[in-house]
This record gives structure tokens, sequence and C-alpha cells, in this order.
């Protein structure tokens, strides 16, 4: 059985830790790996090589970092088919999703490279006389990451690309679900020629996360991950005094109204549904149409589609979604859509008994269809992360709003309307982060930010992006005033510099 390794001050390094955890595939439910849970020690010599890293990445000039960051790219999109097909292998996504999440992580690799413009500062010349002031921003030191199993590549590529152009040194931690993917990246960052050290990976559990976030080293941490775990992160961080981004899980909803075109409608929601079997925290799980008439519609419409959704290991290239992520998700996706009958939804489309010959002991759940859900139910409430869309009917927009800004989640929500006014109102007063006008997954290109709102994000800052720098950076700003010169020109006698 393979046993993934650390990469630590440069070299790959076997855990010497009794602790381990279990890496499946799970299409097919097989053990494929055995991942070390690295011990506190080992988690310090990480941090201990980044600290040693530091100060002479963080005093080189940007643009030879950012020349490192070219070649970074450049490996990347060389080796994009091997690192998604580790990414499925691990977390089950189509080949085609896994090309998908590499791609937007290669953008902020992309962005990282222009960071000579990003940390220019700014001058004021003659704030008094003979006195000029400038502000700017400089590295932390060393920051660390810890990543979920959803995105195993992009995710890590939203922070340390950034994190390490601005000047500053990582550890990342990522999840133990699928983390070799991670590590091939590692591999290539490597061969990018980056000094030993730079970037450091330790894979473990909470108690790698708890020394990360004790460290007095370790000046700031990113994290993603389900929202209990972000508060908890979030507030163990900022009591010791670290700068803490903490994204969370989310429940996004998608406000259908009367004039939109119902097929354009159906065709995103399956996407932002069911794609990557609903495990994205930008996946919609709740359709909201406006009036009986048009929720009608959206479900005739819906119905077909999710019945025909086809379903496959990620080696079938049809497929349009695979399994999800564990034995114990698939129990726990399964106890939702139990709790939504139970509760009185109308299941219109039915997952729980979905079947595929030949991968009996995959972790799949069939696409799942609500109608008729409503605000006190479990399945309403709570994040599902799993292949289950949900109708709510609102009688009116305003009806619509008012749900979508007293969940407790924010991270993402969209509208799908031809009404310019409508859309112009939503964008305004919806009380969420990231909002799409006929757009169903509103995830910002790498040169804006990405942050949800309410509990799904705790700390200042969103992440990647212009946020993304402020978060890794801190101002500086110089005051300067030299009262006397020497340009009266050469003088011959000794000086009295006073
Ligand atoms: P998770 O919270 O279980 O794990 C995330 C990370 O936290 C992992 O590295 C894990 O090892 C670590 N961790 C787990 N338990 C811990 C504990 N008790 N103490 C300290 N660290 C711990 O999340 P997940 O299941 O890997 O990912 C899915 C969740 O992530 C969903 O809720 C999803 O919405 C969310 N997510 C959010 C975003 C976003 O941008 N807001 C993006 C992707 C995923």
């Amino acid at each position: 059985m393979e046993r993934i390794s650390n990469a630590v001050a440069g070299e790959r390094r076997l855990s010497s830790s009794s602790r381990s955890s279990q890496v499946f595939n799970p299409a097919t439910g097989e053990q494929i790996a055995e991942l070390p849970l690295s011990t506190v020690d080992e988690v310090n010599e990480a941090v201990a090589s980044a600290k040693a890293a530091a100060k002479e990445w963080g005093q080189m000039p940007p643009l030879k970092r950012s020349r490192y960051m070219f070649k970074f790219k450049e490996l990347l999109d060389a080796n994009i088919n091997d690192i998604a097909r580790e990414i499925s292998r691990e977390h089950g996504k189509t080949h085609d999703d896994a090309l998908g999440e590499i791609a937007r992580g290669i953008e902020v690799v992309e962005f990282a490279c222009g960071i000579p413009h990003l940390l220019k500062g700014e001058f004021s010349r003659n704030v008094g006389p003979q006195v000029d002031t400038y502000s700017d921003r400089q590295a932390l030191g060393v920051v660390a990451g810890i990543t979920p199993f959803n995105f195993p590549a992009m995710v890590p590529l939203w922070m340390y690309p950034i994190a390490i152009a601005a000047g500053n040194t990582f550890v990342l931690k990522p999840s133990e679900r699928d983390p070799s993917a991670p590590m091939l990246i590692w591999d290539l960052f490597k061969k990018a020629g980056f000094p030993d050290g730079v970037l450091n990976v330790v894979h473990g559990d909470k108690e790698a996360v708890d020394t990360l976030l004790d460290h007095p080293d370790v000046k700031a941490i990113s994290f993603v991950g389900s929202t209990p775990i972000a508060e908890y992160v979030y507030s163990r961080g900022t009591a010791k005094g670290k700068r803490v981004q903490a994204l969370g899980g989310a429940k996004n909803h998608m406000i259908v109204m009367p004039d939109a075109d119902m097929n354009k409608v159906a065709d995103a929601l399956m996407g932002a549904g069911y794609g990557s079997a609903g495990e994205r925290c930008m996946a919609i799980s709740m359709a909201v149409p406006v009036g009986e008439e048009t929720a009608d519609r959206l479900v005739e419409t819906l119905k077909p589609r999710v019945e025909s959704l086809r379903i496959g290991p990620s080696t079938d290239s049809d497929a349009d979604m695979g399994p999800v992520i564990t034995k114990a998700h698939q129990e726990k996706v399964m106890g939702y859509i139990d709790s939504g009958v139970a509760q009185g939804a109308e299941l219109v489309v039915d997952g729980r008994n979905f079947n595929l010959q030949g991968y009996e002991n995959g972790y799949f759940v069939g696409g799942t269809l609500f109608d008729r859900v409503t605000s006190d139910m479990t399945i309403y409430k709570e994040e599902i992360f799993g292949p289950v869309l949900s109708v709510l009917r609102a009688k009116d927009y305003d009806e619509a709003v008012d749900l979508i800004n007293k969940h407790e989640y924010g991270n993402g929500t969209a509208i799908f309307t031809r009404d310019g006014d409508a859309a112009r109102s939503f964008a305004n007063d919806i009380e969420v982060g990231m909002v799409g006008v006929n757009v169903p997954i509103p995830v910002p290109v790498a040169y804006h930010s990405f942050g949800g709102w309410k509990r799904s994000l705790f700390g200042d800052h969103s992440i990647y992006g212009p946020e993304g720098i402020r978060f890794y950076t801190r101002l500086k700003t110089v005051t300067t005033r030299w009262p006397e010169g020497i340009k009266d020109g050469a003088v011959f006698n000794f000086q009295n510099l006073e």
C-alpha cells in the first residue's frame, strides 16, 4: 500500500507517525493509499523549514519571484492531465471537472505572476517642508493554509501562489481525503526551481491544524472547509494573535423569475446542482421559483433531466457526475433525503436506490429532486453537500429575497431573469458575498476576490485577487525628511556632520 509523504525543506519525507488515515477510490470503495498523520514535531519541522527560507525569499526582488511563478505555471499547464487523473482517482469527480478546477487554480498563479505591480505602493511628495511619505506592503513571514477535500488542487492554489509571490513562505495542510494531487503539484513547484522550504506540505488532522494555529512563527492562516471548523480555526487562531481568513460552508439559492427562459434555467441548475455530485461550496442547492406557475414549469422541466443524469466513475468520459467522497458522507446525504421525506417535502426524483453495475461498493448517490420544501425543514437549513436539489416556492420576489437574507449562510446566489430592474435590485439588496445574474455559479475570476458573507466567511479578507494580496502582506508607511543635502558642490575640508 502506498504511503503518502510530506514535503519539507525541499524534499519528500515520509512521516514516522503511528497514526494514519486511509485514502479511498470513491468510485470503487477500495483503499488506494495510507496517509500518515504528521506528529507535532513534524509540523514544527515544516514551520522551521519555512522560517529558515523566509528571510532570503522575502528580500528577493519581486520580479525574480515572479519568474519562478511563470515556470511553475508552465509546468502546471504541461502536466494538467496527470494532475486531473490524480484528483479524480481520490475525489471521484469527472476528468473534465478536474481539468476545470486546475484551470481556475492556474489563473491564480497567472495573477501572482504580476506581483511586482501588485506590491507597488503610494508616494506623496512634499507632505511638509522637505518631507515625503511613501507606503507599501511587506510580507508577513511564515503563513499556512488548511484546505478541504472538494478542490484538492484549486483551493491550495487560491492561497500559496499569492502568499509566496508576495514574499512569504508557506506550510500547506491539505485534506486527508485526497492528498495526492497537492503532492504532485508540490513536485512541479520544486521542479520550477523555488528554493527549499518556500513551500512545505504536511498531512494530518486536528493535531496538525492545532499545531499550526498555536505556533508563534506562523503569522497568518487561510482556512477553507466546513463552517463549524472554520469558526473554530478563526477563534483559536485569532486568540493566538494571528491573522485568519476562514471560509466555511454554504447554502446557495437561485431565484427563478417568471420571465426567465426555463430551458436555460434548467440547464444552469443541472450543472450547478449536480456537477461534482453537489460537492461544491458554490453549488446551487435551492431553486426558488417566483409564483406557482413558474414553479410548476420548473419542476416539469427539471424532472426528466434529473432522471436521465449520467452517473459514473471518472473513467467514464460521458459521466455528468461521480460518487460522493466517503461511505460516511454517502450515508449522511441519504439521511438528509430521508429527513426531507419525513418532514413533508415532495420527493420528485429519489436518488437513494441508485446502483451502478460493477461499482456496487462505490459511494454513489443518484440525482435527487425535492419540491415544496419549506424554510423550517432540515434539508433547507443545513448544507447537504450532495446531489440533492430542492425547490422552495416563493409567492413573490420580495419573499424570495427575504428568505435568502435570513439564511445563516451567504456564500453565493443567483437570479435568472430578463428584467434588468429585478436583476439590479437583487444585486443591490441581497446579503450574500457572490452574486450571479443569469450566471449560476458566480465564482469570481482570479483578479477579483472570492468570499461569502455571514457564516460562510470568518475574518475580514476574502481569498485570492486583491484581497489575497492584502491578507498576506502588511502596510508600512515611511515618512522622510532630508533637511540638508550636499548639493552645494564638492567640499574638500573635513566635515562636521552636525
Ligand atoms: P472539513 O471542515 O471537514 O475539513 C477542512 C479541513 O479542516 C481539512 O484539512 C481537515 O483536515 C481539517 N479539519 C477537519 N476537522 C478538523 C478539526 N476538528 N479541527 C481542525 N481541523 C480540522 O471540510 P471538508 O469536508 O473537507 O470540505 C467540505 C466543506 O468545505 C463544505 O462545508 C464546503 O462548503 C466547504 N468549502 C467551502 C469553500 C468556500 O470557499 N467557502 C470552498 C470549498 C469547500
